[in-house]
């Protein structure tokens, strides 16, 4: 059994990208770290701030809420609050709803749950059932983005807390550079401009990988659903995990450094693209910066009823 790099302990984790082995005193102290330092880099708490958490149930949200409790729970000029989107996804988004609810009860955190059904009139099954050319993934970011900041909004937050880890950022950013979508990039968070209407997102865990999270959570007892989307295989994602994951097993601390990337070639871009301007979408007020003044989520709803429709025999 090896000792941990730091004391006389036995280690519980190698972390291969820089060469440490940590007991679990140790490790939690890593996590913690990163965490904090990532917080205070993104939130400049200045007065009286409202945070609203983005959480899933799964094991990423939950921790970032526990650690946001940890950290900034006891204080006067920060309130916290969860939010959780229900994207009507069977024998998934319902059993992690389940933990996730509990969790807020037992922990005393304020909490409201958005429904899909209810907030765009459709579900996420629901559209993966009769649109067989969109991915369901499509329908389900922006039906969630959209819920998250209306409902965030409609509860005073000033920002968003979102529970990105490293993995999903460095993906991301392969995504928008495979896509060619420079202004996606810039847009994507954590966001580094306030734009009316939309309410900044923070990702205070980007700096740590997935395999941590797990077993952070796990050795701090973090509840948290395990189970994996229907959907996760049909999405882009997947592809892109792989070969981000297949990179990192060549090369560890491949996923540090295009975050890293990222963030330098954030601030340069954001130059050449500054935020475009935002207007109310036509239909349902949200802010889009669609020239048709019709936001993405009233698109995809448009092309839910013109599926309808069509089957009208
Ligand atoms: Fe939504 Fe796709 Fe994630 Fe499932 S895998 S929760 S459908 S984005």
């Amino acid at each position: 059994m090896a000792k941990c790099s730091k004391c006389s302990r036995d280690a519980i984790v190698y972390i291969r990208y820089n060469g440490q082995y940590l007991c679990r005193y140790h490790f939690i102290e890593f996590v913690e770290r990163r965490f904090k330092r990532e917080l205070r880099r993104q939130l400049r708490i200045r007065g009286h701030i409202r945070i609203a958490v983005g959480v899933s149930g799964g094991k990423d949200s939950m921790t970032l809420l526990r650690l946001l409790l940890d950290v900034l729970g006891e204080r006067r000029d920060v309130e916290i609050f969860a939010v959780l989107i229900d994207e009507g996804i069977a024998g998934y988004r319902d059993k992690a709803r389940i933990i996730a609810e509990k969790a807020f009860t037992e922990w005393g955190v304020e909490y409201y749950v958005g429904e899909l059904h209810k907030i765009v009139g459709y579900t996420v099954d629901y559209a993966a059932s009769v649109d067989k050319e969109l991915n369901p993934c499509t329908y389900c970011g922006v039906f969630r983005r959209h819920a998250i900041n209306r409902m965030a909004r409609e509860h005073d937050a000033d920002v968003i807390a979102m529970g990105h880890n490293l993995d999903d950022v460095a993906q991301t950013f392969l995504m928008n550079i495979m896509t060619g979508d420079v202004r996606r990039t810039v847009r994507t968070g954590p966001h580094i401009f306030v734009q009316e209407g939309l309410i900044p997102r923070i990702y205070p865990l980007m700096r740590i990988p997935e395999n941590e999270i797990f077993l952070y959570a796990m050795l701090r007892g973090i509840p948290f659903y395990h189970g994996e989307c229907p959907y996760a295989s049909e999405g882009d994602r997947a592809f892109y995990r792989d070969v981000i994951y297949r990179r990192e097993q060549m090369r560890p601390g491949t996923r540090h450094a295009m975050v890293n990337y990222y963030e330098k070639v954030k601030k340069c871009l954001i130059k050449c693209y500054p935020p475009e301007k935002l207007v109310p979408c036509e239909i349902c007020g949200e802010p889009t910066s669609s020239e048709e003044r019709i936001c993405q989520k009233c698109k995809l709803v448009e092309r839910l009823r013109s599926i309808e429709r069509s089957r009208v025999p």
